[in-house]
Formats: structure tokens, C-alpha cells, sequence
């Protein structure tokens, strides 16, 4: 697994090249933005050198996101796990995706559940330590993404990937699979709405980190208009 800093409280976990996860420091330890593929749990603890992880904060319920979720659970007394309400019933082993009033489906990619359940559930504008939720759908229902308020960082999950230019999910390379299961028009008014948001650098769940702000986002906006 790769590690790298991300400004002064975040540090960058890498996979196979491609699957991020992220420790954020706070004052009482770590929190653990997404578990990356099954069998990271070693090295994520390994990553977190000196101080305890203490919650794992959840973008959204696919297979690359969730990975080590029930391995940490196991291995960490007191580990918090933190995700959005909706994303419960896909979370849970089998998933349940049966969509909700308003939704549009079906809901697509690897859903396998994890066996541990969530501790608690947060709403946009909660706070978890210093990062601020903010709801992001278009990816999957009840995606969510996280703004560290200190330093402007924006941990994304899968709303935008990184592999080259930043990209509005469901706008990527016709070879990598978030093109598919995406809706592309939610995905185009999230990344709108995060333009409001004082990100400075933006934190994506496949591709490197990237600096920037509104600049960045409306870049990545202007080449999905251009891909319609
Ligand atoms: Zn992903």
C-alpha cells in the first residue's frame, strides 16, 4: 500500500495503484474516510502510526469502499462506524436495494454488505471531528462526501475521479466500470453545489490528489457539458 501526506491532517492510502482510502488526524486519533478491498486492514493500521484510529467514516456501500470494514471492526476495540441513513440497507449483508420514493435505479456495482453495523448515521451539515458532511448523491443514493474545514481538503469518494483530470462521475474513461452505474445529471448539479464549499484541494476515491478549488471543480464541470 502506497502512503502519502495530504496537506497537514491527511494521509493517502493506495492500492493497487488505484483504490484510496484516507486517515484523517483529529485531537483523539484517526478517522478512517472508506476501508479500500478486503485484506488492507493490516497495513491501515500500520499507516496509522502513533495514535489510534477511532471512527471509520463511510462514503458510500461499494466493494472497494468497504473492503476492511468487518476486518477493523474485529481488530480495534470501540471502533466507531459512521455512514449515511440510506446507505444502511445497502450496507447490510445481503443489501437490500430496493429504491426508495423518488429515486431513480437501479442501483449498480459491487454491493456485498459488510457484517458490522453502523454506530451512527449523519445528516449534510454534521459534523464528525472537523469534517463537515455534505451530501453528494449521483454516484449511489445516499453518497456522501467530506470537507476538512481546517485545510480545505475535500475527500470526494467517488463523486470525482482523478485518473488524469478531475471527472465528474459518470463522465470517466470508457474503461473504468463508475462510468457505468452512474447518474450522470445528479452527479452534474453535486459537483454545482460543491462549487459553494471553500475546497482547496479535492481528495477523489480513485486517481491522485489534486489541488484547487472552484477553478478545478468548474474545469471538471466544463468537461462533462463538453461530453454530453
Ligand atoms: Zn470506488
Amino acid at each position: 500500500m502506497k502512503i502519502q501526506p495530504i496537506g497537514q491532517y491527511g494521509k493517502q492510502l493506495t492500492r493497487l495503484g488505484l483504490v484510496n482510502c484516507f486517515l484523517v488526524r483529529e485531537e483523539d486519533g484517526y478517522t478512517l474516510i472508506d476501508a479500500n478491498l478486503k485484506e488492507s486492514d493490516q497495513e491501515i493500521l500500520e499507516a496509522a502510526t502513533g495514535l489510534p484510529i477511532r471512527r471509520i467514516l463511510l462514503t458510500h456501500p461499494h466493494v472497494d469502499h468497504i473492503g476492511s470494514v468487518d476486518a477493523l471492526m474485529g481488530r480495534v476495540k470501540g471502533l466507531e462506524l459512521i455512514a449515511s441513513e440510506r446507505s444502511i440497507p445497502i450496507l447490510q449483508a445481503p443489501p437490500d436495494l430496493s429504491l426508495r420514493a423518488g429515486e431513480v435505479g437501479p442501483i449498480r456495482g459491487g454491493t456485498p454488505g459488510i457484517a458490522s453495523k453502523v454506530t451512527q448515521t449523519v445528516v449534510e451539515e454534521d459534523r464528525v471531528g472537523s469534517l463537515l458532511v455534505i451530501d453528494t448523491p449521483g454516484h449511489i443514493h445516499g453518497h456522501q462526501s467530506f470537507l476538512d474545514e481546517r485545510d480545505g481538503t475535500l475527500y470526494s469518494g467517488d463523486q470525482f475521479g482523478s485518473l488524469g483530470n478531475l471527472t465528474i462521475t459518470g463522465f470517466m474513461p470508457w474503461w473504468f466500470p463508475m462510468k457505468a452505474f452512474s447518474n450522470r445529471e445528479q452527479a452534474k448539479d453535486t459537483a454545482t453545489k460543491l462549487l459553494t464549499y471553500p475546497i482547496r484541494r479535492v481528495a477523489c476515491g480513485h486517481g491522485k490528489v489534486l489541488e484547487g478549488g472552484t477553478e478545478l471543480l468548474q474545469s471538471a464541470i466544463d468537461r462533462a457539458l463538453c461530453r454530453d
